[in-house]
């Protein structure tokens, strides 16, 4: 599961403006117990991204368990325009390698690098404004739908943030409650589905328009008539940027580049859906079992 910090991060420049965003105290523990011990300005800002993405034997230990090393040595490049699916069991790492690529996280030994250069000697809020987040749980603000996505990019028209939202599937049911795209959401505001959120997340993600993104499928079934929106949506979003997503669905897995089965902190398959299923190993297993599914 994609950290709650790591919406927060990716969207908010620096950690003061993640905490305004926050409301119950325990979120803010969790955040503190997250915080990368890191500048968070400084460091370069490259011109243009092509969006290669690369962990190069990349190891790594949570810093409040260094003793327990979760990544073993990950070797792993996304080419630009690349969608990859990670797929294996739970405590995998398939979330600290997302965590490692917005930079919540530094590895303990080897390094990830976007097109070539060290994410550490990058700006890590410049880094930040080139990946868009989808989490499980999009952290929605108590605030209106539109200032939602504007999040995105602030300063964006409303014209803009309406075509954010048309293209995320998400302008009709905005449109449906009495208050449009003025409705409150969040915590003390309209109730949205588990879906809905996901489509005001993609809109928010549609609107930065980044050109690598991270996505974290619901493990849980959408509601009926949101999950298929939902999974055009996100299919829409990842025409033409480098993809990252954890996924759940076979659907996905299916319809990504490659496949990269993560399994105990380890690199253990890569491949196409098909040429993987046809080699009848751990991935051939997992797709039997059927437990990609939600
Ligand atoms: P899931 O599919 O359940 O989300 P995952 O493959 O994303 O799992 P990770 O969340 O990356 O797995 O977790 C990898 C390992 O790191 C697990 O053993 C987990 O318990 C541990 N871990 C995750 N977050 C922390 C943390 N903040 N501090 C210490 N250990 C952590």
């Amino acid at each position: 599961t994609l950290l709650i910090a790591m919406g927060l991060g990716t969207l908010a420049d620096n950690w003061a403006e993640a905490m305004r965003g926050l409301g119950a105290a325990e979120r803010v523990f969790e955040l503190v117990d997250r915080a990368p011990a890191m500048a968070l300005r400084g460091g370069r800002r490259l011109e243009r991204v092509a969006g290669r993405v690369a962990f190069e034997d990349v190891r790594f230990s949570y810093p409040l368990r260094p003793e327990a090393e979760v990544l073993h040595g990950i070797e792993l490049v996304v080419e630009p325009g690349e969608v990859v699916a990670l797929v294996g069991p739970s405590g995998a790492g398939k979330s600290t390698l997302g965590a490692l690529l917005v930079r919540l996280y530094d590895p303990s030994a080897g390094r990830v690098t976007l097109d070539g250069h060290d994410l550490r000697e990058l700006d890590p809020s410049w880094l930040r404004a080139q990946v868009g987040v989808v989490s499980q749980e999009p952290v929605l603000f108590s605030t209106s739908v539109a200032e939602n996505v504007r999040y995105g990019r602030p300063g964006a028209s409303d014209a803009e943030v309406r075509e954010a939202l048309a293209g995320a599937n998400a302008l009709d049911f905005v449109q449906g409650f009495p208050d449009g795209l003025a409705t409150r959401v969040g915590e003390r505001g309209q109730q949205l589905s588990g879906g809905q959120k996901q489509r005001v997340a993609i809109a928010r993600a549609i609107l930065k328009d980044p050109r690598l993104l991270l996505l974290d499928e619901a493990t849980s079934a959408l509601d009926a008539g949101s999950e298929a929106l939902v999974q055009e949506a996100l299919a829409r979003l990842m025409r033409g940027r480098t993809a990252i997503v954890i996924a759940h669905r076979l659907s996905t897995v299916v319809g990504a580049d490659r496949v990269v089965v993560i399994d105990g902190g380890r690199v253990i398959e890569s491949g196409g859906h098909a040429a993987l299923v046809s080699r009848g190993g751990a991935y051939a297993r997992l797709v039997e079992r059927q437990v990609l599914r939600g």
